[in-house]
């Protein structure tokens, strides 16, 4: 990027100007491509101001503390390119007027004035597409009950939050005070319960990260907990970022993203029981214990292994962030498109479930 176009895009700042991930500026006509192999069902929008974010989460290309500009950085790998809002506006109700967009989400960063101007975003989709379903992705220590009715008023129906660690102590060490952030757990889950009294049941999700340092006795308890409390917990897949903190920390084996993949779906949708799940003493799944019925028809079917989003308004995943959790080019951590026989194979051959899972009798 040249040296004018950093200047200039230093002033290009929210709430007039906002970052459009690739993908929804390709599906909106801002930019000219195609997505392989899938629609984008999601315009992601994010906030832009010079300093990224003032957060210092250790795994971000947009932390506080990363060397070099923010406008240098990335944001999840693919370049984000600045557009006006009202522009982006206007193309979203456009669409809406010529067969629909799935869902609309706007994302706060950390900065003294990204709650305000969420408030102001949100509205000003909401004036030009009045019908399009809108999440809010928050920064939590912006947030309080009355500004999350605000948010509601405006026109966002789901609030999202990136919790991203899935434990107290890896919350810390990631997002806390361990690295000098300003994020802390307890005031996340305050913030979600609030968010989920006020916006009601699944209308609030975590955002969940897998390979962070967590175990998988932690993310485990982690999807019990939030399905007893009907927040849903949208996974994503560490994936280290150049110049970041984290940036030479291995990803989770492949077997243990596909096997935390599978045990999430059975407990959302298959109410599979705590004890059918063991751990090691290092807090790896070292058994489950589920009818075979239950796991094949989970695996063959290739749901747990797609993207898990935000719906659109007939229900359907439309959060399906494409390259989200994985470079181009690379092998799909979770599918942005349901997964074919030949994609359902590799899957099969990278889960290993014969080493963990034992059939456990009648569905
Ligand atoms: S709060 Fe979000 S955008 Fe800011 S550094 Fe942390 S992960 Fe990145
Ligand atoms: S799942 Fe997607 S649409 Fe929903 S809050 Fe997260 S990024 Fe936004």
């Amino acid at each position: 990027m040249l040296r004018g176009e950093l200047v200039s895009e230093a002033l290009q700042i929210s709430p007039d100007w906002v970052r459009i991930s690739t993908a929804a500026a390709i599906e909106l006509g801002l930019k000219p491509g195609r997505i392989a192999g899938c629609r984008c069902g999601c315009i992601n929008l994010l906030q832009n101001y010079p300093e990224g974010c003032y957060a210092n989460c250790s795994y971000c290309g947009l932390a506080r503390e990363r060397p070099g500009a923010a406008e240098d950085n990335t944001f999840i790998r693919v370049a984000w390119p600045l557009f006006p809002t009202d522009l982006v506006a206007d193309q979203i109700a456009a669409k809406e007027a010529n067969g629909g967009v799935g869902r609309v989400c706007i994302a706060e960063v950390q900065d003294a004035r990204a709650y305000g101007d969420l408030v102001d975003m949100t509205r000003r989709v909401r004036r030009r597409a009045e019908e399009v379903p809108i999440s809010a992705l928050v920064s939590a220590p912006t947030l309080n009950e009355e500004r999350l009715r605000e948010l509601r008023d405006a026109g966002a129906d789901i609030v999202g939050i990136g919790l991203d660690a899935a434990s107290r102590d890896v919350f810390h060490d990631t997002r806390g005070r361990g690295v000098r952030g300003p994020h802390d757990w307890d005031q996340h889950w305050e913030i979600a319960r609030a968010a989920r009294r006020i916006f009601g049941p699944w209308k609030v999700n975590f955002h969940v990260i897998v390979g962070l340092g967590e175990t998988d006795a932690e993310l485990v308890e982690l999807f019990y907990a939030l399905h007893a409390e009907e927040i849903a917990a949208y996974l994503f897949s560490f994936n280290p970022e150049p110049g970041t903190r984290m940036h030479d920390v291995p990803r989770a084996p492949i077997e243990r993203t596909r096997r935390i993949q599978l045990v999430k779906h059975l407990i959302e949708r298959e109410e599979l029981p705590r004890d059918a799940i063991a751990f090691d003493a290092a807090g790896a799944i070292a058994r489950l214990d589920a009818p075979a019925e239950l796991v094949e028809a989970a695996a063959d079917g290739g749901t747990p292994f797609r993207t898990d989003g935000c719906p659109d308004r007939a229900g359907e995943v439309a959060c399906n962030r494409p390259y989200g959790s994985y470079r181009p080019g690379e092998e799909f951590r979770d599918y942005p498109f349901p997964p074919g026989v030949d994609d359902l194979a590799t899957i099969k051959s990278e889960m290993r479930l014969h080493e963990v899972w034992r059939d456990g009798g009648e569905a």
